[in-house]
C-alpha cells in the first residue's frame, strides 16, 4: 500500500492523495493497492516524462497515442502561451474567433478531397456521435428516414459514450453496457492477422470484403452509414489491414447509397505514414472524424469534417427544423483550436512525414530480432505503429490466456528500465511521438526485448 508517512518518498505521498479521492481511466483501482505503484509525474519534456522523484519515462505510446511533436513542445507552448492572453474561450454559437477560422481553413486544405465544412467538438467520442447523428439526420432531411442504422468492423474501436461504443465492437469495453446500446450490424474485420498460410494481406482484405459488401446489398435501404478505422484497429491491438479495402469500401458505399465515415482519431496525423491513412487508398470518406493528434496532444478537441451535399441538406429556413442543432459547451475552444493551428503549421513547415519513413525503418529495425522469439507470432508495422503478438504456441497461434497478464509483466519490466510501453492485452506496441531519435528507438527494441523474456520466462 502507498504510504503516507513523512518519511514517505514524493512519488509514494502524491500516490496515496490521489487513491484516496481520485477514480482513474479504465483501471481496475484495486490492482493499484498492491504491487503496480500509481506514478506521478512532474514534468515531461520530449519524449521524456519525469516523475518526483527524478526517474525518466520514455513515452512509446504518445501518452495513449495523442501527442506528435513531444511534450513542451516549444512551439505549442508558444502558441498556447499567446491564445491564453488573448482569449480563452467564447461561445462558439452566433460567435467566432481567429484560431477556429484559420483552424478549419487549414484542415479543409490538407483532408481528402471534398471535406469542405468542420464541425468541431471536444474529443473523440463526441466527434463519433456527432457523425452517426449527423448521418442519420441527412438521410431524414433528404426524405429517407429507413436508412438509420450503421455497419461496423468486428474488433472496432469508437470510443466510449453509448452512441460511439454501440459502433464499436471491442467486448472488453461494449460487453456490460450492451442492453443500453443500439442495435448495429458487424463485419468481419479485414486484419491480416487473419491471414491464410500463404496469402497476402492484400488477398486477405479482399476476401474478407466479400462479407461487407454482402452486408451492403442486403441492408442498404435501412444504413445509414458504414464506419470504419482506416489501416489499423489500434485498440483492437493493433490489428492492421491493407488499404485496398478502403477502396472497395468505398465504391460500395457508393454503388449502395450509403454514407462512409472514417475515423482517424487514432491513426491521422501521420501514424500510418501518410498525413491520413484514407490517402493510402486514395479515397475520401462522407465523414472524417479526427481528435488525439489534432492538438500536438496538448488539448481536447475534436472535428468532424464533411462536405457540401451533407452540409446543404442541412442548409434551409429555421422553421424548416433541418438544423443539426448538436453542441458542447466547449465547442471550437480557442487555446485547443490555436494549439491545433500550430500543430498543422509544423506539418507544413518541416518534413514530418519523410523525417517519419526514417525513424519508421529504425522502428522495424529495432523489433526485427523480436520475431525469432519462441513467443512472438508476429512483428506488424504501418507507419509510425508497430506491434509485437505475443502468444503461448506460436505453431499454432494460440494466444496467452488474458487472465495471466502477459502484457502487465511486460509494462512492469519496461517501467524498471525507464520506458512507458502499456501492451494492449498480448500485443506490446510502439506509437511513439514523431520527435524520438533512432537511438531511443534502439533502447525501445531492447527493453522490449527484455521484458517479452520476463513476461514468457514462466
Ligand atoms: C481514442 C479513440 C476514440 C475516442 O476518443 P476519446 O477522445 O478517447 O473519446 C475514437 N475512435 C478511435 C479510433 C480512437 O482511437
Amino acid at each position: 500500500m502507498t504510504d503516507l508517512r513523512p518519511g514517505a518518498s514524493a512519488n509514494a505521498q502524491l500516490a496515496a492523495r490521489d487513491l484516496a479521492h481520485v477514480w482513474h481511466p479504465c483501471t481496475q483501482m484495486k490492482d493499484h493497492e498492491q504491487n503496480l505503484p500509481l506514478i506521478p509525474i512532474r514534468r515531461g519534456e520530449g519524449v521524456w516524462l519525469e516523475d518526483f522523484e527524478g526517474k525518466r519515462y520514455l513515452d512509446a505510446i504518445s501518452s495513449w497515442w495523442v501527442n506528435l511533436f513531444g511534450h513542451a513542445n516549444p512551439r505549442l507552448n508558444a502558441a498556447l502561451h499567446a491564445q491564453v492572453d488573448q482569449l480563452e474561450h467564447v461561445i462558439f454559437a452566433g460567435f467566432t474567433h481567429e484560431p477556429a477560422i484559420e483552424l478549419a481553413e487549414a484542415l479543409t486544405a490538407i483532408a481528402p478531397p471534398g471535406l469542405t465544412r468542420c464541425f468541431f467538438a471536444d474529443n473523440g467520442s463526441a466527434a463519433v456521435e456527432v457523425a452517426v447523428k449527423m448521418s442519420f439526420h441527412y438521410w431524414r432531411n433528404a426524405g429517407r428516414p429507413a436508412k438509420k442504422r450503421f455497419l461496423t468492423l468486428a474488433n472496432s474501436y469508437h470510443g466510449e459514450t453509448l452512441g460511439a461504443l454501440a459502433v464499436g465492437n471491442v467486448e472488453l469495453y461494449k460487453d456490460v453496457y450492451a442492453p443500453l446500446l443500439m442495435d448495429v450490424l458487424v463485419a468481419p474485420s479485414p486484419d491480416a492477422w487473419q491471414r491464410e498460410a500463404g496469402e497476402s494481406w492484400e488477398d486477405c482484405a479482399v476476401r474478407l470484403f466479400a462479407p461487407m459488401r454482402d452486408l451492403l446489398a442486403q441492408h442498404a435501404h435501412e444504413l445509414a452509414a458504414v464506419i470504419v478505422e482506416p489501416l489499423v484497429q489500434c485498440a483492437a491491438g493493433m490489428r492492421m489491414y491493407h488499404p485496398v479495402y478502403l477502396k472497395l469500401l468505398r465504391a460500395a458505399c457508393d454503388e449502395y447509397e450509403v454514407l462512409l465515415i472514417a475515423d482517424e482519431i487514432a491513426v491521422g496525423f501521420g501514424r500510418t505514414g501518410t498525413l491520413f491513412a484514407c490517402e493510402q487508398a486514395g479515397i475520401a470518406p462522407d465523414l472524417l472524424c479526427l481528435s488525439k493528434g489534432l492538438t500536438g496532444g496538448y488539448l481536447p478537441l475534436s472535428v468532424v469534417l464533411t462536405g457540401e451535399r451533407l452540409y446543404e441538406a442541412f442548409y434551409d429556413e429555421y422553421t424548416r427544423l433541418c438544423a443539426f442543432l448538436h453542441s458542447h459547451s466547449y465547442t471550437g475552444n480557442p487555446l485547443a483550436c490555436a494549439v491545433a493551428r500550430e500543430t498543422l503549421r509544423m506539418f507544413a513547415d518541416t518534413p514530418v512525414i519523410a523525417n517519419n519513413r526514417v525513424l519508421a525503418a529504425h522502428m522495424a529495425a529495432a523489433a526485427a530480432p523480436l520475431a525469432g522469439h519462441r513467443h512472438v507470432a508476429e512483428v506488424r508495422q504501418t507507419g509510425m505503429i508497430l506491434a509485437i503478438e505475443m502468444v503461448r504456441d506460436k505453431a499454432t497461434r494460440t494466444p496467452y490466456d488474458w487472465r495471466e497478464r502477459r502484457g502487465l509483466a511486460v509494462y512492469r519490466h519496461a517501467l524498471t528500465r525507464g520506458v512507458l510501453l502499456r501492451p494492449i492485452g498480448n500485443v506490446i506496441y510502439f506509437m511513439p511521438p514523431y520527435v524520438i531519435t533512432p537511438e531511443h528507438i534502439a533502447l525501445l527494441g531492447q527493453v522490449a526485448a527484455e521484458a517479452i523474456e520476463v513476461a514468457t520466462c514462466v
